[in-house]
């Protein structure tokens, strides 16, 4: 159950409705957001709702018996918006393109990217400074000097930064130069970072576990939520199946479903969805098609010198025909 309180309700008064819910057996959980406040109430007993609506300080009350609630639909049928400032906003009718390289590798790349993005009116530039890799002996980013670089370009161009944090202790020496934390497949179900991520007011893309379930993405959303920060977008990027033809299976079923499930925006990522650069473009399209709110994806000037997924990576110039059809995509499915 989920209780949106008014924002002025006294001591006394939640007391009393902790009191209440307790009495029927119900656990109570209090979720203070940038945006309201609410009391989450877990159990199963069946009761009338009128012992409990007619209580003073409540400004709405939802039965949601699923394990994730306040990132469900069945309380919230109006999507969510993730606003990033200058007019960027995501969700609820409004479609960002997020694209760079899959590392953040030399100033000269940094350059040449946000230069690439500002001349084809992509506002978001992607990129990993702190690189989960399957072999420790990869190239593992270039840390926070290199996020520090990077905003430096990024923010005299308008351009909007998404990276990855890998831990909570770097929340903190990162906030100021991300507009929005990026948590991946790896640490999808790390529930320290998870609450940590919901502790602080900057939107988060949540990616899909590799072997995640959509109920687990959820879950792992109400994590954040439940925390204090309502600011989350849910990005599916490809899950592990029996098929090794590719590296991952897009799953376009969970992006539909999805959009039914959650008020989160949902976003797309092709490039690690299919892995393999000459398809990323369909994958995307494919995307768009089931209603996706964005789509992030790998572009480098140069792919085959890319110090990480180049075989994943678009060239600007197959990036800027993407975009195209990505934007002409969108305005045909609003007519159909
Ligand atoms: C990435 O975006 O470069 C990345 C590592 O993604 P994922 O967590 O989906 O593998
Ligand atoms: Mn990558």
């Amino acid at each position: 159950m989920i209780i949106q309180l008014e924002k002025n309700i006294t001591e006394a008064q939640s007391e009393k409705l902790h009191q209440r819910l307790e009495a029927i057996g119900y656990s109570t959980n209090d979720v203070k957001t940038q945006f309201a406040d609410y009391l989450i109430g877990v159990g199963k007993k069946d009761f009338d709702i009128r012992a409990i609506g007619t209580l003073e300080g409540i400004r709405d009350i939802h039965r949601v018996s699923d394990a994730y609630k306040l990132v469900s639909k069945k309380w919230k049928v109006n999507d969510s918006q993730i606003d990033l400032g200058d007019g960027v906003k995501i969700g609820a009718g409004d479609f960002q393109m997020m694209a760079g390289p899959c590392s953040i590798e030399t100033e000269e790349q940094i350059v040449a990217t946000v230069e690439h993005l500002v001349k084809n009116g992509v506002k978001i530039m992607r990129g990993g400074v702190y690189k989960p890799r399957s072999s420790p002996y990869s190239f593992r980013g270039l840390g926070i000097d290199g996020l520090k670089l990077w905003h430096q370009h990024a923010s005299a161009a308008g351009i909007k930064i998404i990276t990855e944090v890998m831990m909570s202790e770097q929340i903190d020496e990162m906030i100021d130069y991300v507009d929005i934390f990026q948590i991946g497949a790896r640490n999808s179900q790390n529930f320290n970072l998870l609450d940590a991520i919901g502790k602080v007011d900057k939107p988060v893309l949540l990616k899909r576990g590799i072997s995640g379930t959509m109920d687990e993405l959820l879950q792992a959303a109400e994590y954040i939520f439940s925390n204090g920060n309502e600011k989350i977008m849910l990005c599916e990027r490809g899950i592990r199946t029996y098929e090794n033809g590719y590296r991952n299976t897009m799953d376009i079923n969970a992006m539909a479903m999805l959009k039914e499930k959650t008020h989160l925006p949902v976003i797309a990522d092709p490039s690690h969805g299919i892995g393999v650069r000459k398809f990323v473009d369909k994958v995307a399209l494919a995307s768009m098609m089931v209603g996706v709110d964005g789509v992030i994806f790998e572009v480098h000037a140069t792919p085959e010198k890319a110090y990480s997924d180049g075989q994943q990576t678009l060239s600007f110039t197959e990036a800027e025909k993407l975009y195209e059809q990505l934007r002409k995509t969108e305005k045909f499915r609003s007519e159909i």
